[in-house]
Order: structure tokens, then C-alpha cells, then sequence
């Protein structure tokens, strides 16, 4: 099973992506925090990564795509995997169902957390504390936001239009939302053992 969880920044997704990844033995990844580990190492991609994530924007595509292809192709005898922060553009999309489909598989839901601005800035406020991200001040993330609202207006129609889309309000607590997504996983997990892989969930389009 392949789920993407995709929400803007603070949204919750990598908090979501580590209490789900054991509880359904999928592999959680997520491009930002392989990019950072490339910036500890002072890589020529951590400093690329470094000037675009000065100015809250995306490094790119192809940088992530074969990240991603690395993973996929070591990963696939796992159960699946949890994408944390990728797609980010409609060719990432793409370039993710080819590399799939060339294995045999593919998406199987988009679950976007839905969370206001505004308690996004808290939450980013909180975690420029606890966490000292450098793209976590109140610049940069916004436009870290405005690279959201510009990648999402394209990713989400693309998983819309082909029913994988299932919208969680990302505004409770981790594990209030965490249920909720497992309950939606499972109705997946469900509808492919009764109708075998292939059909897509019956969630809300
Ligand atoms: P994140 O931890 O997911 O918020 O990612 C932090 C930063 O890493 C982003 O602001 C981008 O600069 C970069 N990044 C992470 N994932 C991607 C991606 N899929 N495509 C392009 N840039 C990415």
C-alpha cells in the first residue's frame, strides 16, 4: 500500500507519518528530512537544498525523484511505503506513478491535512523551539506556504480526478487525527481484499 500524506507545512505529516508507518508496517520517507541529513553532511545536494530552503522554496524535481527511485527500488518487498513531503509539483507526481507502476504498483490515497494558516504559524512557531529548523521563521514560512497553496493547486486536482483524494482535518491532536487515518487505510485495505488490488478506494473523490 502506497499513501501519500500530503498538507502544508506544520500540518502534521511527519508526526502522522511515524505513528502510522509502525502501526501498518509501511515505510515512512520523507524528502525533507533526507535533504537535511544531506546538509549535516555539507553535500553538494544539502547545499543546494541549503539556498532553496533559505528562501522557503523547492529544490529540484530531479534531485527528489531520484531520491525517491533509490528508496522504491531498495524498499519494494516492503508492505509499501508513507510519502512525507513528495510529491511537491505535478512532474514529481508523474515521475512517482511511473516508478510505481514499473514495479507493479501504485497510489493508493492522498490524504491531505487540512489545517488553517494561522494555527499552522503557531505550530511553526512552537517547533522553531523545539526542533531549530533554519526555514522555520515567520519569513520564510511564508513563503513556504505560498509554495503550498502554488504545488497543491495542481497535485490535488491530478489525485482528485482519479478518486485517490480523502481530506483529514489536521487540526486536532496527533492522535485524534492519527485515527482517523488509520480508519481510512483500513476501509482501503478492505476494499483491496474484497475487490483485489487495482480498484481504487471509494472514499470521497
Ligand atoms: P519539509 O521538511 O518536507 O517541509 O521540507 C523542507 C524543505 O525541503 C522544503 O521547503 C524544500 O525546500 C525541500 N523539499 C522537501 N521535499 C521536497 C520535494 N518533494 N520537492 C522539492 N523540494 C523539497
Amino acid at each position: 500500500m502506497n499513501i501519500v500524506i500530503f498538507g502544508p507545512p506544520a500540518a502534521g505529516k511527519g508526526t502522522q507519518c511515524k505513528l502510522l508507518a509502525s502501526s501498518f508496517n509501511l515505510l515512512s520517507v520523507s524528502t525533507g528530512d533526507m535533504l537535511r541529513a544531506e546538509a549535516a553532511k555539507d553535500s553538494e545536494i544539502g547545499r543546494q537544498f541549503e539556498a532553496a530552503s533559505r528562501k522557503g522554496q523547492l529544490i529540484s524535481d530531479d534531485i527528489v525523484i531520484d531520491m525517491i527511485r533509490q528508496i522504491i527500488n531498495d524498499e519494494q518487498k516492503k508492505a509499501g511505503i508513507l510519502y512525507d513531503g513528495f510529491p511537491r509539483s505535478l512532474k514529481q507526481a508523474k515521475a512517482l506513478d511511473a516508478m510505481l507502476s514499473g514495479l507493479g504498483q501504485k497510489i493508493d490515497m492522498v490524504i491531505e491535512l487540512v489545517v488553517e494558516d494561522g494555527e499552522l504559524e503557531k505550530r511553526m512557531s512552537g517547533r522553531a523551539i523545539s526542533e531549530g529548523r533554519s526555514d522555520d521563521t515567520p519569513e520564510i514560512f511564508q513563503s513556504r506556504l505560498q509554495a503550498y497553496r502554488n504545488y497543491a493547486a495542481e497535485i490535488l486536482p491530478y489525485y482528485k480526478a482519479q478518486g485517490l483524494h480523502v481530506a483529514i482535518d489536521g487540526s486536532r491532536k496527533p492522535d485524534v487525527v492519527a485515527a482517523d487515518i488509520s480508519k481510512a487505510i483500513k476501509a482501503l485495505a478492505n476494499n483491496h481484499s474484497q475487490n483485489g488490488p487495482g480498484m481504487l478506494p471509494s472514499g470521497p473523490a
